[in-house]
């Protein structure tokens, strides 16, 4: 029997768009060296300031096309007339190497991923009110008025699937949420589940009575 691996933990985030997910994502990963966040393809047209491979693989709408023929995503969506898609072998090599990977996904996704993947976890992001979600869409400047509009009209579509995730965090307080995310992950992290792998060893000396430590 080959030995069992310590796999990393797949999370799920989703939220109204707005509501703060890329900043306290990039957040995390500046605060937790294990945790990786996986970059989506996407048909959306680059924002200022983004980068190609690094926010977003940015693709023509062919290339996606061939690429859901190819089967290269784990989930992919259209979301706001855009299509946005996750790669299934990034996703399951990191995994493998017992990084903890993030989605940044929509809901549409979200459900995709729980149905292949059922030990995921999901948290979805909240803003504190919807005034509040208006004033960053505003606020980030990077989307024309039209696309705002959308985003806000789609919300209320978005946060009616909250309940279907494991964790809600409010995103009022940055700080706040942040150490939030990270307890989560970090309270993930002492699962039996992967706690049973990395301590074998010394479940197994202690079973035993001290007979079968070996490390
Ligand atoms: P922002 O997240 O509001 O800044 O907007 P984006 O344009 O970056 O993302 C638009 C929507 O697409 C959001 O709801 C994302 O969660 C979703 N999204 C991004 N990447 C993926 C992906 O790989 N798969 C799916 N299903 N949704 C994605
Ligand atoms: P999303 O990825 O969910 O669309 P962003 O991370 O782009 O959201 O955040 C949207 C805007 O709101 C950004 O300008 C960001 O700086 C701002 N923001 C994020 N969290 C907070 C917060 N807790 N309080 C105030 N502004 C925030
Ligand atoms: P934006 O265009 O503002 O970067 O993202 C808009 C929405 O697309 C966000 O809600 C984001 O979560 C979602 N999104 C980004 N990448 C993916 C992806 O790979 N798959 C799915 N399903 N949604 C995504």
């Amino acid at each position: 029997m080959s030995e069992p691996v310590d796999k990393g933990t797949l999370f799920v985030i989703s939220a109204p768009s707005g509501a703060g997910k890329t900043s306290l994502v990039a957040a995390m990963l500046e605060r937790d060296p294990i945790l990786c966040v996986s970059v989506s393809h996407t048909t959306r047209p680059m924002r200022p300031g983004e980068q190609d491979g690094v926010n977003y693989h940015f693709v023509e709408r062919e290339t996606f096309q061939s690429m859901i023929g190819q089967d290269d995503f784990l989930e992919h969506a259209e979301v706001f007339g855009n299509f946005y898609g996750t790669s299934q072998r990034w996703v399951e090599e990191t995994l493998s190497q017992g990084k903890d990977v993030i989605l940044e996904i929509d809901w549409q996704g979200a459900v995709q991923v729980r149905r292949l993947i059922p030990n995921c976890v999901g948290i979805f992001i909240v803003p504190p009110s919807p005034e509040s979600l208006r004033a960053r869409l505003t606020g980030r400047g990077q989307d024309a008025d039209d696309v705002i509009e959308r985003r806000l009209r789609e919300a209320a579509e978005e946060c009616s699937h909250a309940l279907e995730f494991d964790y809600l965090v409010v995103n009022d307080q940055f700080d706040v949420a942040l150490e939030e995310l990270l307890s989560i992950v970090r309270t993930q992290r002492l699962s039996v589940e992967r706690q049973e792998v990395r301590h074998a060893d010394l479940l197994a000396a202690l079973v035993s009575g001290g007979t079968a430590y070996t490390n």
